[in-house]
């Protein structure tokens, strides 16, 4: 009998490259499931409601809150993300493998509610690195940076917690352990 399909979930500090390596991994798996979250925070220029998220207001969060219909749920930056919990499970029980990229709070909720998840963290290659990608990206006003790097710091002393390590120094790299520790067949 093949193992039960798994429930991963990628987490690390915003700018360790979490996008790219999900990115990578889909390209080459397509049949990796990766969940869209519910967020609060407005659309970027090019994101499309139910691709990148599904963008919902206060009141729909809330309500989805109060429902129990978030895996886990997280504030970040002035905006409430969340994870819908039956797509995961639905997949689950199909044997799909199923990657979540959330924040290090929503890693620990899914630990505590569904204990056989693998935690893997992705690390980016050292803080100076990090702290350039951040800067390099010139999308956010020079707070918003400063707020990504007390959380980055926050977020890098939790990597024991998490049962995976994987260093960013290369994004096909990182994807090809990634898919190893999903144990997706080729
Ligand atoms: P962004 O707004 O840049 O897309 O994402 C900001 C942060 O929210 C990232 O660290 C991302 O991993 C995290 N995030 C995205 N979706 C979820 C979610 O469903 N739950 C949690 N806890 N964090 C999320």
């Amino acid at each position: 009998m093949s193992p039960p399909a798994r429930l991963t979930v990628l987490s690390g500090p915003s700018g360790a490259g979490k996008g790219s390596v999900v990115a990578a991994v889909r390209r080459r798996h397509p049949e990796v499931w990766l969940s869209v979250s519910v967020t609060t925070r407005a659309p970027r220029p090019g994101e499309t409601h139910g691709v990148e998220y599904y963008f919902v207001d206060d009141t729909e969060f809330a309500r989805m809150v109060a429902a129990d219909e978030l895996l886990e749920h997280d504030a970040h930056m002035g905006a409430s993300y969340g994870t819908p919990r039956r797509p995961v499970d639905e997949q689950l029980a199909s044997g799909v493998p199923v990657l979540l990229e959330i924040d290090l709070n929503g890693a620990r909720q899914v630990r505590a509610s569904m204990p056989d998840a693998q935690l893997v963290f992705l690390a980016p290659p050292s803080f100076d690195e990090l702290a350039r990608r951040l800067v390099g990206r010139g999308t956010e006003d020079p707070e918003k940076v400063r707020d990504r790097l007390d959380r980055a710091r926050i977020e890098i002393a939790a990597e024991d917690e998490f049962d995976e390590l994987i260093v960013n120094d290369d994004i096909e790299s990182a994807a090809d352990r990634l898919v190893a520790l999903m144990q997706i067949a080729s």
